[in-house]
């Protein structure tokens, strides 16, 4: 299906209900129609053949996102808070283009060739013009490409992953029910629109006729205060924002009384937050959702009934799996695969590989990742037990191979995160001349704690290959703006640091 089509259902099945908060003057889902049709006949009429945009999240996220469709225009939201030079690497990989640009950004990024700037309040203004052109149905078909999305280039330099209007429909078709949220359903939006996060929350939520409350980019207090305002029922974290986010719901005691579903995801959510989260809130159901850009977002979730089961067991099996992401969606299929590309028996760790319609593994100018039968490599590793719930034990380019040896940063971060002095962990491994590699640690701490306790913690739980070799006291831990922990950053300073 194509998100032109996506949008025009919701305009017509939907089209009284508020589609954009604030709920008492947001425009409807038919309004958010004529808006996106008219910002569409204006984007198919200017220059390039791609739409960008580089703003924080506001009404043009979703107006945008489905005006480029509507025009037939690949979609590329880029990343607001990219320093100048890499923003300008970016928008010129873009041309030709019309890019639609938040405050300062044009002034920021200077004149590229084949780039001609459109800014957030002219777009504003041509979408709510009640006398602008509508234009009819939408171009192109669903094979087409319908957004280009770099990645968070936690691992290397960004990638372009490409992204089709099937590939988006049918993850939200097979996700959410066409109009299947009760009335007084509100999402926020706080994760940023060059997020595929952002993407999807706009999506489901507009197929399902869910109401959008927007923060324009992720603040804490500004997030609790939103979500009591606007009686948020649905939202979208990454982990570090949980943590932000309980600090506040603990100190005011006021709870979040209108949220029914928190989803997490994008990153591993430390077990003792997660913990932490059910206590605080405990009518919420949590969802871990796994997924990367590639696949168009979530490809397996453990839902609120597991998350339950696995609180009130005593089955170790069963407790366990509060650490995996759940099952894959049933319109996919997951294998975990050796180096050689054979199937691990159930149980074993390998690559997760994913097929499905949702799964692109394409990249801009690169071609697909894809194999002969369909497959795509995630360059994840992981298990899957015996019930079919995935586990995931990070990036096998994190891998670190001790003296032979091959270690999961992930389970030894879980190890040290269990230690009540320790607020956040990393591991890596730097370079070293008799091992090949050491293990190194940089931790976050409340309170007192050695390093030697802290290596004695770990040696009493995993073997000692896993303990760290070497660990480091830090302020605070380099992360991306999503809330990503950019490991080369680590890994080049803790090597520096221990050279
Ligand atoms: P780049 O590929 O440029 O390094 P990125 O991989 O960080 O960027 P994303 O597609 O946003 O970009 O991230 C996907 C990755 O995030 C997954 O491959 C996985 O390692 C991790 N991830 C996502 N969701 C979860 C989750 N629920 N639990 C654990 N890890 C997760």
């Amino acid at each position: 299906m194509h998100l032109g089509m996506l949008l025009e259902m919701a305009a017509d099945g939907l089209a009284d209900r508020t589609a954009l908060g604030p709920a008492a003057d947001g425009p409807s889902f038919a309004e958010l129609g004529r808006r996106a049709r008219r910002l569409g006949a204006a984007l198919a009429a200017r220059p390039g053949t791609r739409i960008g945009l580089i703003d924080l999240n506001s009404p043009a996220v979703p107006l945008t996102l489905f005006g480029s469709a509507i025009a037939g225009k690949p979609f590329v939201p880029i990343n607001y808070r990219l320093a100048d030079p890499q923003l300008r690497a970016i928008v010129a990989r873009t041309a030709p283009a019309t890019i639609i640009v938040g405050d300062g950004v044009a002034e920021r990024v200077g004149p590229v060739d084949g780039i001609e700037y459109l800014t957030r309040a002219e777009a504003l203004m041509i979408a709510a013009d009640p006398d602008g052109e509508q234009g009819d149905g939408w171009g192109g078909d669903a094979d087409d490409i319908a957004v280009l999305l770099f990645t968070s280039g936690t691992t290397g330099e960004p990638k372009a992953a490409v992204l089709r209007h099937s590939n988006l429909t049918e993850y939200i078709i097979t996700t959410v029910e066409f109009g299947g949220a009760a009335e007084d359903e509100a999402a926020i939006v706080s994760v940023p629109p060059y997020h595929i996060a952002g993407i999807s929350a706009v999506l489901s939520s507009t197929y399902s006729g869910r109401r959008v409350v927007q923060l324009e980019a992720f603040d804490p207090k500004e997030w609790v205060e939103l979500v009591r305002a606007e009686s948020v029922t649905q939202a979208m974290v990454v982990p570090t924002m949980l943590g932000r986010i309980l600090d506040i719901v603990e100190a005011d005691g006021q709870g979040l009384p209108s949220l029914r579903s928190l989803s997490y995801g994008g990153g591993p959510m430390p077990l003792p937050v997660i913990e932490r989260a059910v206590g605080l809130l405990p009518h919420v159901g949590f969802v871990n959702a796994y997924g990367l850009t590639e696949t168009s977002s979530t490809i397996a979730v453990l839902g609120p009934d597991d998350h339950h089961a696995a609180f009130a067991s005593t089955d170790p099996a069963v407790r366990a799996r509060l650490a995996s992401v759940g099952r894959p969606l049933p319109t996919l299929e997951v294998s975990i695969r050796d180096a050689a590309g054979e199937l691990v028996p159930t149980g074993e760790r390998g690559e997760i590989c994913v097929r499905g319609g949702q799964v692109s593994g394409e990249y801009l100018g690169r071609g697909t990742t894809l194999d002969a039968d369909g497959w795509f490599p995630t360059r994840d590793e992981g298990h899957l037990d015996d019930a079919g719930y995935l586990f995931v034990h990070g990036r096998l380019d994190d891998v670190i191979v001790r003296g032979g040896e091959n270690l999961s940063p992930g389970e030894i971060e879980a190890v040290l995160l269990e230690h009540p002095a320790v607020l956040e962990a990393a591991v890596v491994g730097i370079p070293n001349k008799e091992w090949g590699e050491q293990v190194a640690a940089a931790v976050v701490i409340v309170g007192e704690v050695s390093e030697d306790e802290l290596k004695a913690h770990v040696r009493a739980r995993l073997r000692s290959s896993r303990t760290p070799d070497r660990i480091q006291f830090r302020a605070d831990l380099p992360f991306n703006e999503s809330g990503k922990l950019l490991r080369r950053v680590l890994r080049t300073e803790l090597a520096d640091a221990f050279a």
